[in-house]
């Protein structure tokens, strides 16, 4: 384990907020967790993979471990599926794009998440129609406060719409320090529901689309969409897409006829945030150095030199005032650190 006693956290946080870390830790194995456990036994310690989902509102003092085990390893094999172990710190897309050249199929709708293996069960990353929870088969985590290890099948994990048990129940509890996912190696299950991957496809005469099509066309329609963080900081969607009931969709219709909508279950409807915030005056609006992406109202950026303060109060006011026009409070999908 190497460990640093003050850290700049500007290019580990895809905003590009400049922060300083007085103790960061670079973690290699899972002996490297268990023995900083025994030593330092700090519950609030933060775990940090590529930084794509975080605000640091502030400089942190507690402890950040860092997470960088690697390796790829096939550990099973069926004539139709293979399961793959993969180090959590693997950055995400690179494991899209070895399963692409290996023709193993279930990722390719996931190409160009930005992050690593380890953090991708937290918020069960989803794309296009699928979600990790699809491919996932059970993961390692060590629990910080016993130092103890534990396997989380996919059905011990409580995965739902960008949660799990992760990001509930078991809250920076367990730091995951390997996923094994269960791919296909025939008759790969094709999923080209969503509309403007369809329409991509179609655009480029390609009815009957494979693995490697399928990925090309969320790459560009991905790259076309959204900043890039290199660019322009930023950590996509900076809210979920509200959940609501039935009745108060009613209610809301009433006002606003035009509002889109997705049935999820018999009374469960997910209203886009960013139709709410773009209602709200908020597309494309520029707030001193922070504001909303021209393109998607649900993306908050950082136009230089925003501080992870500026960035949260801006991201308060969007809050505010979509509750005070439709009613609706908003779940940040972001993780917020203080300190
Ligand atoms: C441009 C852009 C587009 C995006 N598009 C999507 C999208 O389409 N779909 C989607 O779901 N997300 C999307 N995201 C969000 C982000 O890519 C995912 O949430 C990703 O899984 C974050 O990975 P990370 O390694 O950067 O996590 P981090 O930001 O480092 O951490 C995120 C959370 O996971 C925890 N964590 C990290 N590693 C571990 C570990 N090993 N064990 C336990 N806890 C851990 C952290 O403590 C934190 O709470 C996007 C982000 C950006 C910037």
């Amino acid at each position: 384990m190497k460990t640093k006693y003050k850290t700049s956290l500007k290019n580990l946080n895809s905003f590009g907020v400049e922060c300083f870390s007085s103790n960061f830790n670079i973690i290699n194995n899972e002996k490297e967790i268990i023995d900083f456990i025994t030593l330092n036994n700090n519950p609030e310690t933060i775990i940090l993979g590529g930084g794509s989902n975080m605000l640091f509102k502030n400089n942190i003092d507690k402890p950040i471990l860092k997470i960088e085990i690697k390796g790829i390893e096939i550990i099973n094999e069926t004539k139709e599926k293979v399961l793959i172990s993969v180090g959590a710190g693997e950055v995400w897309n690179d494991l899209v794009s070895w399963s692409l050249s290996n023709n193993y199929g279930g990722l390719e709708n996931l190409s160009l998440i930005p992050g690593n293996v380890g953090s991708a069960p937290i918020q069960n990353i989803g794309a296009y129609g699928v979600e990790l929870k699809d491919v996932f088969e059970s993961c390692r985590a060590i629990s910080i406060e016993t130092g103890l290890l534990r396997i989380f099948k996919n059905n011990e994990c409580n995965f739902s719409y960008r949660s799990s048990i992760f990001k509930e129940e078991f809250k920076n509890k367990y730091i995951i320090t390997n996923v094994v996912f269960s791919l296909s190696k025939f008759n790969h299950v094709i999923n080209y529901t969503y509309e403007p991957l369809k329409n991509d496809l179609k655009n480029n005469n390609i009815l009957s689309p494979n693995i490697n099509d399928i990925s090309k066309s969320v790459i560009t329609i991905r790259s076309r969409k959204l900043p890039n963080p290199k660019e322009t900081g930023n950590c996509g969607s900076f809210f979920k897409n509200p959940i609501i009931k039935d009745l108060d969709f009613k209610e809301l219709t009433k006002k606003d006829k035009d509002i889109p909508f997705f049935k999820i279950s018999k009374n469960k409807i997910k209203i886009p945030a960013a139709w709410l915030i773009e209602k709200c005056g908020f597309k494309g609006l520029k707030d001193g150095n922070t504001g909303t992406h021209d393109k998607h109202a649900l993306i908050i950026i950082n136009h230089g030199n925003a501080t992870g303060c500026e960035i949260f109060n801006f991201s308060q006011k969007i809050k505010n005032k979509v509750l005070k026009k439709f009613n609706i409070l908003l779940e940040e999908e972001v993780n917020i650190i203080d300190k």
